[in-house]
């Protein structure tokens, strides 16, 4: 994966970005972003889009300087996974300053979610990682039955292309997404996106 924009996409299901070390969450049994950094070695960023917090990714790495968490999420404030993914979770330890949460006001669109984007990859090229673990989800998305965040399909290759053009060799891996009819062509745009910028 060093050097070169190397770039991988796993379709895992179920989803992984809830489940702790020893805990089961959120549809969540083995927490395979965390799993792939963790395998990836090296200075690794792992970067959350989906709708809900990575609260196991973060519980996972939280005291670890090696590995950057950034998470963008609606506000879980009332909205699941309800005691973590607020701003003030910075991480403990040497992993103090290596956690970032960024909670968006539930209803947020494309311009919002992509102003967090910004801030979530300045951050990452601080870093400077090896190489990016993506946890991808797709329940940001408008007509997602969550109802949490309302990224439209264009936001995803908007979303897609943003992440791509920041050539680290990457590891994308699904996470959430429910049953609707944007499904499919939101990962599609996404990757689209995603390898316009390679
Ligand atoms: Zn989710």
């Amino acid at each position: 994966m060093r050097g070169g924009e190397a770039a991988a996409y796993a379709l895992c299901r179920p989803p992984g970005h809830h489940a702790t070390r020893d805990q089961a969450a959120g549809f969540c049994y083995l927490a395979n972003a965390s799993i792939a950094a963790g395998r990836l070695g090296g200075r690794v960023a792992v970067l959350d889009v989906d709708l809900h917090h990575g609260n196991g990714t973060q519980a996972i790495f939280h005291d670890r300087d090696d590995v950057l968490t950034v998470s963008i999420h609606a506000d879980p404030t009332r909205f699941y996974p309800f005691f973590w993914g607020h701003a003030d979770e910075r991480g403990t330890g040497r992993g103090l300053g290596f956690n970032l949460n960024l909670p968006l006001r539930r209803g947020t669109g494309d311009d919002g979610f992509l102003a967090a984007l910004a801030v979530a990859l300045d951050r990452i090229a601080a870093f400077a990682p090896d190489a990016l673990v993506v946890a991808l989800g797709l329940d940001a998305h408008e007509s997602d039955p969550f109802k949490g965040l309302s990224v439209t399909t264009e936001g995803f290759r908007r979303i897609g292309e943003t992440i791509g053009a920041t050539r680290l060799p990457s590891v994308i891996v699904q996470e959430g997404g429910y049953l609707n009819a944007a499904l499919g062509p939101n990962l599609a745009a996404f990757l689209d996106g995603f390898r316009s910028r390679r």
